[in-house]
């Protein structure tokens, strides 16, 4: 069993932080790093092979990820929006795979139970419509979750100051797949 991690935007934030907090400064790239290392730790205490890659380039992390055998790919981001109330937690999946859509369930589950997050449930990724890159482009079933919003008073602190319970309810989520 081997789970291709992929935390969200470029390393160390260069050139591209992802979204940005503007009264803390916090970064989604240095969240979804922190959070991507964490989740490895724990899946590989249970016995499950990691990959980990953060890259600016989305065809190097489909590419490095086809080629790895992993059997599940995770992509991990943090939401944002204009409107400063928006938040909670959602899982993407590729139209048409149902084994996409199972994990982005189970990954989208735990977080919601342990972080109480607003469920905004599972979001279906229809390439050629709202395709995004790296679930259109690999090979297994994969799924890109927006852990919370970091645009949010509230949710920016979980981001803040829980990313150990949002890993630990990435990797709870990876095993309730398998069982
Ligand atoms: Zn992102």
């Amino acid at each position: 069993m081997k789970i291709f991690i992929n935390p969200g935007h470029a390393p160390n934030g260069q050139p591209d932080p992802g979204a940005c907090n503007p009264y803390t400064g916090l970064q989604e790239s240095e969240v979804a790093f922190c959070v991507g290392e964490k989740t490895v730790d724990y899946l590989n205490a249970v016995g499950i092979d990691t990959e980990c890659l953060q890259s600016d380039s989305l065809a190097e992390i489909c590419s490095k990820a086809n080629s790895s055998e992993a059997d599940l790919f995770i992509s991990i981001h943090c939401n944002s929006a204009g409107t400063a109330a928006a938040n909670g937690t959602e899982t993407w999946a590729c139209a048409g795979s149902a084994a996409g859509r199972q994990l982005a369930q189970c990954i989208n589950d735990q977080i919601v139970d342990a972080l109480d997050t607003t469920d905004r449930g599972v979001k279906i990724a229809t390439p050629g419509i709202n395709g995004l890159y790296v679930l259109s482009n690999t090979d297994m079933p994969a799924v890109l979750v927006e852990l919370a919003f970091i645009s949010n008073a509230e949710d920016v602190v979980l981001l803040t100051e829980q990313q150990d319970e949002f890993a630990r309810a990435i990797a709870r989520g990876v095993t309730d797949y398998f069982n």
